[in-house]
C-alpha cells in the first residue's frame, strides 16, 4: 500500500515535508523550515512527528528555507540517509542552511544576553534548532542527479527531476514505484512552481504522466498582472530617479531576486536603455549565491546562453557594477554624490544592510525605493508599500519622504491558471487524483475548484499527518 502523508505545509505555506510511503520505504519530500512566530516556529520545528531514523530517503525540491532548512535538524535527530538532489540545489541549500544556523544561533545569543540582564520567568532561552557544524553534516548526505536522469532512490523506487523554473536548480519530482506483477505507479511532485519568461532560469518543464500528483497551491486563488514587464518597468523607474537625481535602493531577497535583478540590469546598462550610474550588490549573502549562478550554467535558459555566454560574457558582471562585501566599503556608498543603484537584502527590509540604506535615503524626495518581491504582514516592507508617513528603522522614526514603489512582475510562483496549465498537460486520462499541498486553505479551495473544471476526476487538500492511500 502507498501513501502520502504530510507533515507540513498542509494548509498553510511554510516549512515544506512530505512523506511518500511504499511499505518497504519512506521517502521525505522536502524538510523545510516553519517560519513564523516564535513559539509557534519553535513548536513546529523541533519535532518532526515521524522518527528520521526510519526513513529511507529524502528528496530536496529545490533550496528556500522553507523546503530545505530542517535537514540539518534531520541530521541532527539521527538520520543518516541520502538527500538527493540537483547539483546547483545542492549548493543553494548548503548556502541557505549555514545562513540559517547563523541566525539561529545569534537569535539564542540575543536572547540569553536579554535575559541575563533583565531576568523574566516567562521568557524561554531555547537553544537553536542546529548549529553551522549540522548544517556541514546535512551537506555532506547531499548525493546530486541532473534533471532528466532516472535515479534509484530506493529499492524498487526510481525518481527523475524535471526543471520547476522556480529558483536556480528548482525540480519537480516524478516517482515510479514498482509494484507486484511488473505493475508501476508514479507519483509526482510539483515542490514550488515557477512561471515562464523568468529571466536566467528556464520555463517549467513538462512532467511525464503520473497517477497521482502532489501539488503547490501558494496562489491558488490568484492570478498574476497578465503583461507585466519587468524590464521595462525597471528602466521606466531607473530613469525617472536619475532625473530626479536621486538614488534607487532595491531591497531584495538575496538568492534568486538579486541575481534577477543584476540580469535585467546588465541588459539595460549594455543596450543603452538607462543612463551611465553606479550599481551596488551590498550583500554578502546575494555575493555567495551569485558564485553559485555562476557555477550552474546548467540551468540557464536559452536567451541567457546567446545574449551572454555566447558573447563571452557573464550575465552577472558590468563595468558599473560592483559586488560589496566590506562594512566599510558599504558605508562609503553613504558618501557617494549623484544617482545610484543600491541592490541590498533583506528582501522584505526586515534586517540586513539594506535598512543602513534606508535609514540613510528614506528621508529624500529625489530617492526611490522600489520592492520587487513579496512582502509579508507586518514587516517594514509592507508598512512602506502600505504607504506609512513615518517608519522606525533601528529604533528611530523616519518621515518617508523617498517614493515608495512596488513590482509585482517577478513573483517566483505559479499562479492558479499558471498551475492549472501545467496540471492540464499531465495525461488527464491517467490521473487519478492531486493532492494540494503548500497553500492556505482559502487558496486551496478555489484551485480545487479551477483544477475539477479543468478535468482532474479528484482534488482534495491534505491534511497534517492525516495520511491518504494512493491506489
Ligand atoms: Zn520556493
Amino acid at each position: 500500500m502507498v501513501r502520502i502523508e504530510s507533515w507540513g505545509a498542509a494548509g498553510e505555506v511554510t516549512g515544506s515535508k512530505h512523506l511518500l510511503d511504499t511499505g518497504r520505504n519512506r521517502i521525505l519530500v522536502d524538510c523545510g523550515l516553519f517560519q513564523g512566530r516564535r513559539e509557534e516556529a519553535r513548536r513546529k520545528n523541533e519535532s518532526f512527528g515521524f522518527d528520521p531514523r526510519g526513513l529511507t530517503a529524502c528528496l530536496a525540491t529545490h533550496g528556500h528555507l522553507d523546503h530545505c532548512g530542517l535537514y540539518p535538524r534531520l541530521v541532527r535527530e539521527g538520520y543518516q540517509g541520502s538527500i538527493v538532489s540537483t547539483p546547483a540545489t545542492r549548493d543553494v541549500a548548503g548556502l541557505v542552511m549555514l545562513d540559517s544556523a547563523k541566525i539561529q544561533t545569534q537569535d539564542a545569543d540575543y536572547l540569553r544576553r536579554r535575559q541575563r540582564k533583565d531576568p523574566q520567568p516567562w521568557r524561554t532561552v531555547y537553544e537553536p534548532l542546529y548549529d553551522a557544524r549540522d548544517a556541514r553534516r546535512a551537506l555532506e548526505r547531499f548525493v546530486t542527479v541532473s534533471y532528466g536522469r532516472p535515479f534509484a532512490i530506493a529499492p524498487g523506487v526510481e525518481v527523475t527531476l524535471h526543471d520547476a523554473g522556480h529558483i536556480l536548480g528548482s525540480a519537480t519530482a516524478r516517482f515510479t514505484i514498482r509494484r507486484e506483477a511488473g505493475a508501476e505507479l508514479a507519483v509526482g511532485f510539483t515542490g514550488d512552481l515557477g512561471r515562464r519568461n523568468t529571466p536566467i532560469l528556464r520555463d517549467p518543464e513538462p512532467m511525464p504522466p503520473v497517477d497521482w500528483l502532489v501539488c503547490e497551491s501558494t496562489y491558488g486563488d490568484r492570478l498574476h498582472e497578465p503583461a507585466c514587464d519587468g524590464e521595462q518597468r525597471l528602466e521606466t523607474v531607473v530613469r525617472e530617479t536619475v532625473e530626479r537625481g536621486g538614488r534607487l535602493i532595491i531591497p531584495s531577497f538575496a538568492v534568486g531576486r538579486t541575481q534577477e535583478m543584476i540580469y535585467l540590469l546588465h541588459g539595460l546598462h549594455r543596450d543603452g536603455r538607462i543612463p551611465e550610474l553606479p550599481v551596488f550588490v551590498d550583500s554578502p549573502m546575494a555575493v555567495s549565491a551569485t558564485a553559485i549562478f555562476r557555477a550552474h550554467p546548467e540551468c540557464f535558459d536559452e536567451e541567457t546562453i546567446e545574449d551572454f555566454l555566447d558573447q563571452g560574457e557573464s550575465p552577472f558582471a558590468f563595468d558599473r557594477l560592483r559586488y560589496v562585501t566590506q562594512v566599510s566599503e558599504s558605508k562609503r556608498i553613504n558618501d557617494l554624490r549623484g544617482p545610484c543603484i543600491i541592490i541590498s537584502s533583506s528582501g522584505m527590509a526586515e534586517a540586513g544592510r539594506v535598512l543602513h540604506h534606508l535609514s540613510h535615503g528614506i528621508g529624500d524626495p529625489r530617492n526611490t525605493v522600489l520592492f520587487v518581491g513579496f512582502q509579508g504582514a507586518s514587516t517594514l516592507g509592507r508598512r512602506l508599500v502600505d504607504g506609512a508617513d513615518e517608519v522606525r528603522i533601528f529604533g528611530e522614526p523616519h518621515a518617508v519622504r523617498a517614493r515608495v514603489l512596488s513590482l509585482d512582475c517577478f513573483s517566483a510562483h505559479a499562479d492558479y491558471a499558471e498551475i492549472g496549465a501545467w496540471v492540464k498537460q499531465l495525461d488527464l486520462g491517467r490521473l487519478k487524483g492531486v493532492l494540494l499541498v503548500h497553500g492556505e486553505p482559502g487558496a486551496q479551495a478555489h484551485l480545487a475548484e479551477f483544477l475539477r473544471q479543468a478535468g482532474v476526476r479528484r482534488v482534495e487538500a491534505l491534511a497534517p499527518g492525516r495520511p491518504v492511500v494512493l491506489d
